[in-house]
């Protein structure tokens, strides 16, 4: 049998915001559906009340992983200014109870990685200066971006709202919500959603494959009161656990 060029397909997880049972979750079914290539597009860390266990299964289950905002700002490399006072407080609680270990790998991380095999481009926020965090949080926010990489896909997170973005071979802009399927010569941004704290209003965990066919959005049923109940046992505010159950 002659070597297949096409790609093997890949899993995109973002925002898990350490929340142990969306990411548990999400994990069983990108393995129940034979994918083995998964990577994380940010904030692995911040709001919910398991950074060390989540982290501890993304640096064993993820190729690859880029920095996200709270990442960054729980090991201080980026400032808690911008931060809404509960995000802020969720930051500083999980610097208390932040493995060593893992605040090193936290620290290191790149704000953009390449993957060739899908050419795609995979970073937290948006292309342009990626280290200024900004949202794409519609098809129409990503006009601009188009310009701002080279490859045929931008995968990002950041926003918690999953979608697909095309731009035609003549510079048309197509919304895609939950799949699409690939056409010569058209280039594409997907936001992945986020696994641990969604906000479209659909509480399950979100997170996107792309394939050799094309690219799609997956959701998943998780242990909502599981994740409340860690939330609210660590102390933090009640707001990050009742958001979870309306995925807002
Ligand atoms: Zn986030």
């Amino acid at each position: 049998m002659p070597h297949s060029p096409a790609a093997t397909a890949v899993a995109l997880i973002s925002d898990i915001h350490s929340n142990l049972e969306a990411l548990t979750a999400v994990l069983a079914h990108i393995e129940a559906q034979g994918i083995a290539e998964i990577y994380c597009l940010g904030d692995v860390v911040g709001y919910g009340a398991s950074p060390n266990e989540c982290l501890a299964l993304v640096r064993q289950r993820c190729r690859g992983t880029v920095a996200g905002n709270h990442d960054w700002a729980c090991v201080g490399l980026t400032d808690t200014e911008r931060f809404n006072p509960t995000a802020a407080l969720a930051v500083h609680w999980t610097q208390t109870v932040l493995a060593k270990e893992h605040a090193q790998y936290l620290s290191r991380l790149p704000l953009l990685l390449q993957l060739e095999s899908h050419n795609a481009l995979l970073v937290h926020g948006a292309p342009r200066e990626p280290q200024s965090w900004q949202y794409l949080y519609s098809p129409d926010d990503t006009m601009s971006a188009f310009g701002d990489f080279s490859e045929r896909i931008c995968a990002v997170g950041h926003t918690h709202t999953p979608f697909i973005a095309e731009r035609s071979t003549e510079g048309r802009m197509l919304a895609h919500a939950l799949q699409v399927k690939f056409t010569d010569g058209a280039r594409y941004v997907v936001n992945a959603g986020s696994v641990g704290q969604p906000r479209d209003r659909d509480p399950r965990a979100s997170y996107a494959i792309i394939d050799s066919e094309g690219i799609r959005i997956e959701r998943v049923e998780y242990d909502i009161a599981g994740a409340q109940g860690r939330i609210l046992e660590a102390g933090l505010p009640e707001a990050l656990s009742s958001r979870l159950a309306s995925g807002r």
